[in-house]
């Protein structure tokens, strides 16, 4: 028996976790008789926490004696956040991952840490050192044996995803008694012509597949659209003189819209982008240390670069450290910054995290920039429900608030949203996905996305003839 099990990211976008476990059938070896992993292991963001108290959102409460190993497709936080909770919990396999992947995990977990774990420096080393020596690095498209026993046996290779660097789907060859299939676990994909990535190729075989569907029910701009999109909103958004505020995601979106930025500031560079101001002469801000620090190792890891990011630098351009870009570092220059920023009316553009304004350093910009026309706030990633970012992008256009801090802020700044700049694939993008595997899947579970997100894409699979869709939990599963 091959069985697939759905820890989370079923009832919302966060908290990814699935479970493949394979039965050792008549020939058990070891003392379980059967034997698994983990694909993912993330934690829940804003309402999708559920009503129960953090702690049981936290705690990996399912049985974990027969996982082998922990398989992780991105180092979202949805997708790793709960890493430290699983090695508590007792695990002891190793985690393995893309070689973009295990440089960045360490760091990400680190700020996790510190954020909602432990303040212990010495416990946070510890933990940090323990993940570390379970990483296990493994290139993409190479298969990797987690295990092989009389019974069955399990491997697994990365694809690449084009989600953020570093992003795959996991490909697993299952054997368990007599049978042998292949299951594929999407993560989360990337839009085809996303900056600095390579796009996702389909599967070459997926007997069962399990894929994500934050825009199951979207399709996106096309890249140029966007680009020119962007320019407009940013244009448009200057013109009075305030500061565009892009909440944004640390490791993807930042490193993306910088890419974007560069190219529009080397195309337009003598045109005005405000009265009085020159595109090449606009100031552009990152403050997040967590945004900066990744920013330093997407600039390292250029061998994973796509050929047109590879070519910029060839020529001498540096799309992650242009001379415009300021980053701004101690929690004082922030400070500063935001008072500044909220008083001058020097046109500006800040990045700043967390992507969905449910914490860090947004949130001071929030506080301080909301209840000005001037300014303007620009989303570009997804805002899940329950979160400051989601409340500001449906009570914003309407001159409502959002609580912050417990404290109701209005909403006069002008809020957009440029959906385009999605990390994730639209809905053409995921049926290009399914359709270019050259058999079809006997069963498509869809997990990862909003109910109606999830229903429209179910939809869409049986109108073209998929013969068994399934959305997990919603159907008994
Ligand atoms: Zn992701």
């Amino acid at each position: 028996m091959i069985n697939i099990t759905h820890h989370g990211a079923t009832s919302g976008v966060t908290g990814s976790c699935h479970e493949l476990t394979l039965d050792f059938g008549s020939a058990p070896t070891s003392e379980s008789s059967s034997a698994g992993i983990l694909v993912d292991c993330g934690l829940f963001q804003g309402q999708e926490k559920g009503d129960g108290a953090s702690a049981s959102d936290l705690s990996v409460d399912f049985p974990i004696e027969h996982i082998r190993a922990l398989v992780v497709t991105h180092v979202h936080i949805d997708h790793v956040g709960r890493i430290p909770y699983l090695l508590a919990a007792g695990f002891e396999g190793p985690i393995i991952c893309s070689e973009p992947s295990a440089i960045m995990l360490p760091e990400i977990l680190e700020d996790a840490l510190k954020i909602g774990f432990t303040r212990d420096r010495a416990l946070i080393e510890r933990v940090l050192g323990l993940i570390r020596s379970r990483l296990v690095p493994v290139p993409y498209g190479q298969w990797h044996e987690v295990f092989a026993e009389p019974g069955a046996s399990l491997s697994v290779r990365f694809q690449r995803a084009g989600h953020i660097l570093g992003s795959a789907y996991v490909e697993c060859d299952a054997v368990s008694g007599g049978e042998r299939e292949r299951v594929v676990f999407s993560g989360d994909l990337g839009a085809p012509h996303a900056p600095l990535l390579q796009e996702p190729a389909s599967p070459e075989r997926a007997d069962r597949l399990v894929i994500e569907s934050t825009y199951g029910d979207k399709n996106h701009e096309s890249r140029e659209t966007r680009r020119y999109r962007l320019k407009a909103i940013l244009e448009r958004a200057l013109a009075d003189g305030g500061t565009v505020l892009i909440p944004a995601f640390s490791i993807g979106r930042t490193q993306e819209l910088l890419y974007e930025i560069e190219g529009l500031i080397h195309e337009f560079r003598n045109d005005s982008v405000a009265e009085g101001l020159v595109w090449d002469d606009l100031e552009i801000v990152v403050d997040s240390p967590l945004a900066a620090e990744f920013t330093g190792i997407y600039r390292k890891l250029k061998p994973f670069w796509n050929a047109e990011a590879a070519d910029l630098v060839r020529q001498g351009r540096h799309p992650l450290s242009f001379e415009q870009l300021t980053v701004i570092d101690s929690h004082a220059d922030h400070l500063n910054a935001v008072e500044y920023l909220a008083r001058s009316h020097r046109p500006c553009v800040v990045l700043a995290g967390s992507g969905m304004c449910a914490g860090g350093r947004v949130v001071n910009y929030l506080k301080a920039m909301l209840g000005e026309a001037r300014n303007d706030v620009l989303f570009v990633g997804y805002q899940a429900a329950g979160t400051p970012g989601r409340d500001i992008l449906t009570y914003g256009p309407r001159g409502g608030w959002v609580e912050l801090d417990g404290k109701r802020f209005d909403i006069r700044a002008k809020v957009h949203q440029a959906g385009g700049y999605s990390a994730h694939a639209g809905q053409s993008d995921l049926i290009r996905f399914i359709e270019g595997i050259p058999k079809k899947p006997s069963e498509i579970r869809i997990v990862h996305g909003d109910e109606s997100a999830k229903l429209a894409f179910k939809q869409r699979l049986l109108e073209i003839h998929y013969p068994s869709v399934l959305i997990p939990n919603q159907e008994g599963i």
